[in-house]
């Protein structure tokens, strides 16, 4: 199948390529990940998902079909949400940055390409790719380290998993082009005074995040074929959704966090 702009996040493209989206969606929780493979589940659109594509659209020279394919972003009268006029602040900010916007200009943006990781095809989309970088735009709401609680504080692009989806990109762009490209975050925030921050992520952290993506990919290729059934994680938005009861639970199991799970396997 031939990728465009127009097919590139189609049910068919999703079922023909794994993607960093999938991926992230496949290490969160197989079943949701196989049903929005399948068209059959969609994350809601956050508010925080739209203004970061709303920015995204607009470096991409796509604000007119953005704002049409998101009607949810205008008030009743027709107007921008104030959450859309702050992220048109945002703009204004990073294009007043000669050094950060100069991350931004000269390259291809939104180039997609397709290239294969562990025996698995993949497709990226990049923001911007240039002849010696690829970079990577992220509105956030600050720059905070965040607390995981099975990593303890990590700073917001491992917390997001920006990393990995650089390995990928630098791997695919690498087979595409024949070099190694070094991956670069241009972040921006949403706080009331926006701040701005440009992050080479290091060539040994990428270098981690492609093996162990390598060791994931072939299961979860696995599993998206239907050889293995896809477990469900029991705690997210798709696993509620679609969770049966088959029993009462306990009055201890309330106090931990996994006694959905519980109910589904007793
Ligand atoms: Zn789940």
């Amino acid at each position: 199948m031939i990728l465009t702009a127009e097919n590139y996040h189609s049910i068919e493209a999703n079922k023909a390529y794994m993607s960093v989206s999938q991926l992230k969606a496949f290490d969160e929780c197989e079943a949701a990940a196989i049903a929005q493979v399948n068209g059959l589940y969609r994350n809601t659109k956050t508010t925080s998902l739209l203004v970061g594509g709303y920015v995204d659209a607009f470096f991409a020279g796509e604000l007119e079909q953005y704002k049409e394919e998101n009607p949810e972003i205008f008030c009743k009268n027709g107007t921008l949400r104030a959450e859309y006029k702050k992220a048109d602040l945002i703009i204004e900010r990073i294009q007043s940055d000669d050094y950060f916007y100069s991350f931004m200009v000269g390259g291809e943006i939104q180039p997609i390409m397709t290239g294969t990781i562990a025996g698995v095809e993949f497709k990226i989309k990049i923001d911007f790719l240039h002849d010696d970088k690829i970079v990577d735009l992220k509105i956030m709401k600050d720059f905070a380290p965040i607390y995981l609680p099975n990593r303890g504080r990590v700073n917001f692009i491992e917390a997001w998993h920006y990393d990995l989806q650089g390995a990928i990109y630098q791997e695919i762009v690498r087979q595409n082009i024949g070099k190694r490209l070094p991956f670069y975050i241009n972040a921006a925030t949403k706080e009331d005074e926006t701040d701005l921050a440009n992050i080479p992520v290091p060539q040994e952290v990428l270098d981690f995040e492609l093996e162990s993506a390598i060791e994931r990919i072939p299961y979860y290729h696995a599993v998206k074929t239907g050889v293995f059934e896809p477990e469900r994680c029991g705690v997210c938005n798709y696993c509620k959704r679609t969770k049966k009861l088959t029993g009462s639970v306990t009055w201890d199991s309330l106090c931990n966090n996994d006694f959905s799970k519980d109910v589904e396997e007793r």
